[in-house]
């Protein structure tokens, strides 16, 4: 499989051909298409495998489609990605910047340690994505009111960290601010509780190692 086989809008193969991608990772290979299809997934994947970009990669993709198909002003959140920490939610947000250039694809980054005020002013102005910290972004759904039932697409990264630092009851929390999207969770390792949490998440779960 290549990237150029994946039916992507034109810009994002350009975009991934300029960040130097020539051959899809064997995690890409096997969760670009299936997360194309709209299956949920749930993934073993560790840091360094391209992880980041088989989440990417689909999501532009459904970003740029949904945006020239349904023509809005209101351009409300269409993906999510939850990560356990501020700093990998930056290198998401970056990542993802790469591949959305040029494409109807902007960003809100909702973790802690930035003025809240600007980000949800960021999140009003109309994008495509939220990349975020689950306590950051239960303190802003607490104090401002942001319409989440439009995005279709869920990501949780490294699920079994988030479980880890006590984030389970956040994420359920978020997790039913949203009308049952399409789940796609990433976790180094696959204990009982990754299982019983993607199990709630998804009514059918597909499961990729690499
Ligand atoms: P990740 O596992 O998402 O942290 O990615 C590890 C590194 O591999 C990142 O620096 C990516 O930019 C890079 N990378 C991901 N996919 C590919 C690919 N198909 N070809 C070349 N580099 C890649």
């Amino acid at each position: 499989l290549s990237f150029a086989l994946c039916n992507l809008p034109h810009k994002l193969l350009q975009n991934i051909e300029s960040a130097g991608y020539e051959i899809p990772t064997p995690v890409q290979m096997q969760a670009i298409p299936a997360a194309l299809k709209g299956e949920s997934l749930l993934v073993s994947a560790e840091t360094g495998s391209g992880k980041t970009a088989s989440y990417l990669v689909p999501i532009v993709a459904y970003c740029a489609n949904f945006r020239k198909e349904v023509v809005t002003n209101e351009k409300k959140p269409l993906a999510m990605v939850l990560t356990p920490t501020r700093e990998l939610g930056i290198q998401v947000e970056e990542q993802a910047k790469v591949f959305g250039k040029g494409l109807p694809f902007k960003t809100a980054l909702v973790v802690g340690g930035d003025a809240m005020p600007k980000q949800i002013h960021r999140v009003q102005a109309g994008i495509e994505m939220i990349v975020a910290t689950p306590g950051r972004l239960i303190d802003l759904l607490t104090k401002y009111d942001i319409e989440l039932n439009s995005v279709s697409i869920l990501v949780i990264d490294e699920v079994d960290c988030m479980l880890q630092k006590g984030f389970r009851e956040q994420v359920m929390q978020i997790f039913r601010a949203l009308s049952q999207p399409q789940v796609l969770l990433y976790s180094a390792t696959v204990p009982v509780e990754v299982e019983k949490m993607a199990n709630l998440l998804a009514k059918e779960i597909n499961i990729i190692t690499v």
